[in-house]
């Protein structure tokens, strides 16, 4: 059994390396349907007609899309209802893409179907904007230039548990993450901070309330972290209703982090 975990393992990665060897030798190709691209970015003129972009108005907090009726003054730093009746524990939350169309075909291609490749096509898109989220962020935190944010920000991702990430082989969102710093040309570190201590069983299916029943308790700071009035950046690759990123954000802030703000390459609607 142990020989045939160690095989399976030494496969994935012997795939992973002729991926990237591959890559070296031919020219990029689509996220979704593997098309070599010539000058375009990461996904060819088909495929990039199915990405869409977080329609407007959204809450302030959370990025959720809100249901305005037409006509209607839409405020720009309006709450949706679920923000209004529970603050979440972060201080917002931003998106880029809607997790629908190729975006959501390029994700899951690349997290459930081994094509490690893809992170670096999403990273292209993702870095500019990462980049002045990240400026944004900085501003937030009373800092006039990203050189001067490693002391001022903890950057980290949405940890696994130790069985699901030895099954998988590896943290797609800490991989996304590592990608779009390195395409938006910034060098703060990524730390790990939080630690997945329970086995949770998968959130799809599930709804707001059980979503989070389903995460309590399942995250703990690293006790070698001291996160106290340090502010952070979590990166969550996908937010469907933001149950996980608010529990790692609740985690952190009992440990002591001064606000946490929320970065995902993908979002899923309500509407
Ligand atoms: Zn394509
Ligand atoms: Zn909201």
């Amino acid at each position: 059994m142990k020989k045939l975990a160690l095989l399976e393992t030494s496969y994935r990665w012997l795939r992973q390396a002729g991926d990237a060897a591959a890559r070296l030798v031919f020219p990029p190709q689509c996220a979704v349907c593997d098309a070599y691209l010539e000058g375009a970015l990461s996904f060819c003129a088909r495929c990039d007609y199915a990405i869409f972009p977080l329609k407007e108005p959204r809450c302030s907090v959370c990025g959720e899309t809100r249901e305005v009726s037409p006509g209607a003054y839409a405020s720009e730093d309006a709450l949706c209802p679920q923000c209004v009746e529970a603050r979440p524990k972060f201080e917002r939350a931003r998106a880029y893409w809607e997790y629908y169309g190729s975006v959501a075909d390029a994700i899951q291609r690349a997290k459930y179907g081994q094509r490690l490749w893809i992170v670096r096509n999403l990273a292209a898109e993702l870095g500019p904007w990462f980049r002045a989220e990240i400026a944004s962020i900085t501003d937030a935190c009373g800092r006039s230039a990203i050189a001067e944010l490693a002391p001022a920000l903890l950057i980290t991702y949405v940890p696994m548990h130790p069985g699901d990430l030895r099954a998988r082989g590896f943290n797609f969102g800490n991989l996304l993450l590592r990608a779009c710093l390195k395409s938006a040309g910034i060098k703060p570190e990524i730390r790990r901070l939080v630690i997945k201590t329970r086995r949770t069983r998968s959130q799809a299916g599930l709804g707001h309330l059980d979503r989070r029943i389903n995460l309590r308790g399942a995250f703990e700071v690293d006790p070698r972290v001291d996160v106290r009035g340090r502010a952070v950046l979590l990166f969550d690759d996908v937010l469907t209703t933001g149950a996980t990123a608010n529990e790692v954000a609740k985690t952190l802030r009992q440990a002591g982090a001064s606000r946490v703000f929320v970065l995902s390459a993908a979002r899923a609607l309500k509407y």
